[in-house]
């Protein structure tokens, strides 16, 4: 009697293994070509006045990132919200017509505000918060966001993975918490390098470390 229990339970675990299997193959054996997954980490763009106020001086260069032309400086600031304080957060150059400060969720919470995930640049309608270095303050009335997941391509990588500029997909990430993230927004540019950008805390909710890669499994219409 229990030995036919058992094997009813077998039975019912082996077909549900089986069932399940196809669209767990789809994904990891969908041939795409593997998109390397950078992390972002909070940190700020300025414009050249809050950059004059901040440091009185330009910024300095410290080292190139992985998009052609974007550097991180020497520069650090002080985020200032409602309820908290994070320090020595990284600036990134050269200087953006409008001040920008990329947190994730979970800083957000630190500072004690909400902050809307946007497209990099869509500032408007975000909250501000109070920008400080060792001898300037600056009020920003708007520019706090939590920065869209996104991939950085050329046109020729978007002919290859068929998909337009803005356009939105899915991208399986292989990690220790394998995860499908959806709303994934392509900006095509031809100075752009291949790359998948998303913050810490979706980094570590799908386990992922350095060199992690992510495939695009789906492709929304067009937004
Ligand atoms: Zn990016």
């Amino acid at each position: 009697m229990e030995q036919k229990i058992v094997n009813n339970i077998i039975k019912k675990v082996m077909e549900q293994m089986a069932s399940s299997t196809p669209e767990t193959k789809t994904v990891e054996s969908s041939g795409e070509e593997a998109i390397p997954v950078e992390l972002s980490g909070r940190h700020v763009h300025l414009c050249e006045e809050d950059i004059k106020e901040l440091y009185g001086a330009p910024l300095t260069f410290v080292k190139e990132l992985s998009q052609p032309g974007q550097y991180l400086c020497k520069e650090r600031v002080r985020l200032i919200g409602p309820s908290g304080v994070i320090d020595n957060v990284a600036v990134l150059g050269p200087a953006r017509p409008k001040s920008q400060v990329e947190v994730s969720l979970t800083d957000a919470r630190i500072l004690g505000m909400k902050a809307p995930v946007r497209q990099s640049g869509d500032v408007s309608g975000t909250p501000g918060l109070v920008l400080a270095s060792s001898t300037g303050l600056v009020g920003l009335k708007e520019g706090v966001m939590v920065a869209a997941r996104h991939i950085h391509m050329s046109p020729e990588d978007g002919a290859r993975f068929g998909v337009s500029d803005n356009q939105r997909v899915a991208v399986h990430l292989d990690g220790d918490r394998p995860a499908v993230l959806k709303d994934v927004i392509v900006r095509i540019h031809k100075d752009f390098k291949l790359a998948m950008h998303i913050d810490f805390d979706e980094a570590n909710g799908c386990g992922l470390g350095k060199n992690a890669k992510g495939r695009i499994v789906a492709v929304t219409e067009e937004a």
